[in-house]
Order: structure tokens, then sequence, then C-alpha cells
């Protein structure tokens, strides 16, 4: 598995839903795997910060300006 696969399961093995092969998988990347790691951290406080403000919509700018910084370099996107 690389960062991009590791990417596009990440919603799902976050919120609990892959099977346990692929959770695995995504577990053995997550620890050779600092960024990824980061990356899983981040999203699992971004949830967490969502979940405790039911009445906010929108991410705090803050919060989803450095999440989309941690995600830019993963999508190659420019
Ligand atoms: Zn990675």
């Amino acid at each position: 598995m690389n960062c991009q696969e590791l990417l596009d399961l990440l919603h799902d093995y976050i919120g609990g839903e892959l099977v346990i092969e692929l959770h695995r998988t995504v577990e053995i990347h997550i620890t050779g795997c600092n960024s990824c790691m980061m990356l899983v951290e981040s999203y699992r406080h971004t949830i967490r910060l969502a979940r405790a403000l039911p009445k906010c919509e929108r991410l705090p700018a803050a919060v989803e300006d450095r999440l989309r910084k941690f995600l830019e370099p993963h999508l190659g996107s420019s």
C-alpha cells in the first residue's frame, strides 16, 4: 500500500468500515509512515471537533486550512 491508496481508504478506515484485512493493511502502512500517521491523527481530531460542534456545518477555517495543507502533498494537486 502506498500513501495514495491509504488516502483513498482513509474515510472508511476512520469510520471503521473497512474489512479487517484492509484495516490491518492500513495500520501496517501507518506504523511505517509518519506522514500518514499524522494525517490519520489530524483527521480523527477534525472529526472530534466537528462532533463537538453539532451546530457548526463548516469546519473552522483554521482547521480546514490545516487539513488542506496536510492533504495537498498526498493528492499531488498543484
Ligand atoms: Zn503513507
